[in-house]
């Protein structure tokens, strides 16, 4: 799960309201589940188009500053906009250019493209918009219709990263699994392939990318026992070019697939118990975000996530590195071949992604200028690494980490082997948590100032290998405690619930490894970044203020607040000579669970706003209002509570198995699924059922649970919702 951290400070907030163990509660599943220099007037805008392929045009996307043809806007991933009007003397002046309200309060974490004078954004539920990027003016939209029934495979929200462009067309994956070519110019889809086995737990919510003529997609789930691949598409077409599996199947079954001989030649055995199974987790390693290419070196990088389970108790017998899981690996982008690879955390049970964005840079490293790939993955460790080659050539501790102590003279991580909960059994806090130091939210890479910068998280996690796991058919699997009064109240333990976690702008040398500055950001997260050649670095927080600062020093420039919260990462581009920045804005994702950004701590969860947003200097136009708050609020009077204290508690428990992963930790939502503590269906008991038993509100994305829970567990939910509902309006806890 792409998951943000402990969400101890959010809700400390609510403690004056909320007996302690409540909080208890919440802070457990906190940490349990979530757990180029020259401006578009100087360089001629066309001069690619016309070149003969148009499908080059991203490998030398620095021909056309003015656009953004990539989620990281080359194939480098930097984030790095070479465009000048904008800086640091007048980014003063900055202002809003035009606004578009998108039709969904779920989560946002799209970085748009800007192609000659089009934006392409993307948003929640896999749905895609085309504005004429000067105005604002909606050119046209795609609703791909994804089945709502598809959210409960989602680990983290409706949420999608963004799109892909390529000679002409825009390239979506959708939630349900599926890839599809657009006309670029008329948004009508030209063709459209399932990429995943549907029986199972697969999502798209990573943006695709295009190299050498083939659209490149992965896919996410292992928090639902999937096994990650990525697979090539012919971009004109949409035949299947090649796949390659990340982790090995069935021992002895080939897949006729790229990946068949290096997995059976290195990987599988690296990997023991019956992980392939549904009964030991599908082995994860998804490729749900990073891809990075190197044009002159023809080599695809891709960053792999975390192992399913997570507990490698219960999917190898407590052994092996399990390649390729939260590694990074070379491929041939026309063939699927292996090249290399690297294991950043071998034997991952912390949820330790290798995902996040993969910059390459040319470096000069004790006096030799290296081809290198620069990654801050979930671990909390900056690594560089010789990207011809594979070679190590430093890995960089960035946050305060305990899971290793150090590299070996291999290069592989000195684990600390109380982090191996999985075989001692004892309970491991860990720092960074599950969430990661820092996690999908974009870093970027100025090349001028030569630093990297970072969206810090820094917080911690309690692993307990969970003596009593049994998979359940829908929603998450990770094989570790998420019943918090199975949890032992030791120091250790209490001052893991108490840790306060912060979020941070972080401007690392990759040089000299040495932080150059840093910027406090509210709360527990905090967005994507861009960075111009106008000497700015841009990034949303969580209370809605897009920020603008001195690349150097990292002074506060210039701010906006944007009315809801920012995840995802901004852009820049040009029409005309004219600079804008672009980002998509919205509160959701994973971060749902966490009950809201500290900004609606007075108000309690209201409606997100979600909203494409342009600014450009002396840009007058104003803000909306936001839409009127259509969340259920408090009522005066709750419930009655129908059940007794030992039915409360199994409500509680199954509650936080399955449902709060949308709905919130301890039942408290940030507004993109509902706060069932507000729900009309909690004083009609039939009705529940036909819910959250038989699925009535399907359509929406709650889906029935019949197969999880019997009706007395689901009949226990709707207890301990009305118990919080009931200690939210200040009534005495239920008691016998
Ligand atoms: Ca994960």
């Amino acid at each position: 799960m792409t998951s943000p951290g402990n969400a101890c400070t959010l809700l400390a907030r609510k403690a004056r309201q909320l007996p302690r163990d409540i909080l208890l509660i919440a802070a457990t599943f906190a940490v349990v589940l979530i757990t180029p220099g020259a401006d578009a007037a100087t360089h001629g805008p066309a001069s690619l188009k016309s070149a003969g392929n148009a499908g080059q045009r991203i490998a030398h996307a620095d021909a056309e500053p003015q656009n953004w043809l990539s989620t990281g806007r080359t194939y480098s991933e930097a984030h790095d906009s070479p465009l000048t009007t904008i800086d640091t003397q007048n980014v003063s002046r900055l202002g809003l250019a035009w606004s578009f309200d998108l039709d969904t309060h779920r989560g946002q974490e799209s970085t748009p493209l800007a192609v000659d004078g089009v934006l392409y954004t993307t948003s929640a539920w896999s749905k895609v918009q085309a504005f004429d990027a000067a105005s604002g003016t909606l050119l046209w939209h795609f609703d791909p219709k994804v089945p709502g029934a598809t959210a409960v495979k989602a680990c983290c929200d409706v949420v999608n990263r963004g799109a892909a462009f390529w000679d002409g067309k825009i390239y979506i994956g959708t939630l349900d699994g599926r890839l599809i070519a657009l006309n670029a110019k008329t948004g009508k889809p030209l063709w459209s392939v399932n990429t995943v086995d549907r029986t199972k737990g697969y999502t798209i919510t990573g943006a695709p990318r295009v190299v050498r003529g083939n659209v490149l997609i992965g896919n996410g789930g292992a928090e639902q026992g999937v096994r990650g691949y990525i697979t090539a598409y012919d971009a004109s077409t949409g035949r299947l070019k090649w796949r390659f599996y990340t982790v090995p199947g069935e021992p002895g079954k080939m897949d006729n697939a790229a990946s068949d001989k290096i997995l059976a030649q290195l990987a599988e055995r690296t990997w023991d118990g019956n992980w392939w199974s549904s009964s030991g987790g599908g082995g994860g390693g998804t490729v749900w975000d990073s891809m990075s290419y190197d044009p002159e070196l023809d080599l695809l990088y891709i960053g792999v996530g975390n192992s399913a389970y997570w507990n490698r108790k219960y999917r190898s017998a407590n052994r092996g590195d399990n390649l390729f899981v939260a590694s990074i690996v070379a491929l041939r982008p026309s063939t699927g071949e292996y090249v290399w690879h690297y294991q950043q955390t071998p034997g991952d049970q912390w949820d330790f992604t290798s995902t996040q964005n993969m910059i390459l840079a040319d470096l000069t490293i004790d006096g030799r200028l290296r081809k290198v790939l620069l990654q801050a993955p979930k671990n909390g460790i900056f690594y560089i690494l010789d990207r011809a080659t594979g070679e190590f050539l430093s890995g960089t501790p960035f946050v305060k980490i305990n899971w290793m102590s150090g590299f070996d003279s291999q290069h592989r991580p000195i684990m600390n082997p109380k982090s191996d909960y999985g075989s001692t059994g004892e309970v491991w806090i860990g720092t960074p948590s599950q969430s990661g130091s820092h996690s999908w939210q974009p870093m970027a890479m100025n090349t001028q100032t030569g630093l990297a910068y970072i969206p810090v998280q820094d917080n911690v996690s309690i692993f307990l290998s969970d003596p009593e796991f049994k998979p359940k058919p829908l929603g998450v699997n990770v094989g570790i405690v998420t019943d918090p009064v199975k949890l032992p109240l030791t120091p250790d333990v209490l001052a893991a619930i108490k840790f306060q976690p912060t979020s941070y702008l972080l401007a690392w040398n990759p040089i000299t490894k040495t932080e150059a500055w840093r910027a406090a950001t509210p709360s527990v997260v905090n967005g994507g970044v861009l960075t111009t050649a106008g000497g700015l670095v841009f990034q949303g927080t969580i209370d809605g203020d897009l920020i603008a600062y001195d690349a150097v020093n990292g002074a506060k420039l210039w701010s906006f607040n944007c009315g809801s919260a920012i995840l995802a990462a901004p852009i820049s581009f040009a029409v005309n000579g004219r600079q804008y920045i672009s980002l998509v804005v919205g509160w959701g994702g994973i971060y749902s669970m966490l009950g809201g950004p500290p900004a609606w701590g007075k108000t309690g969860p209201r409606t997100n706003t979600s909203r494409v947003l342009t600014f450009t200097l002396d840009g007058k136009a104003a803000l909306p209002a936001p839409p009127e708050d259509s969340t259920p609020r408090r009522t005066a009077v709750p419930p009655a509570q129908f059940a007794d204290v030992s039915t409360i508690t199994m409500g509680q428990t199954a509650y936080h198995r399955t449902c709060l992963v949308c709905h919130g930790i301890a039942t408290i939502s940030a507004g993109g699924a509902p706060d069932l503590r507000h729900s009309a269906t909690l004083v009609d008991g039939s009705l529940w059922r036909s819910i959250v038993a038989d699925g009535a509100l399907v359509n929406n994305g709650m889906v029935g649970f019949r197969e999880n829970f019997s009706l007395r567990e689901i009949d226990a939910i709707r207890a301990y919702v009305i118990e919080q509902a009931r200690l939210e309006a200040g009534e005495s806890p239920t008691v016998h």
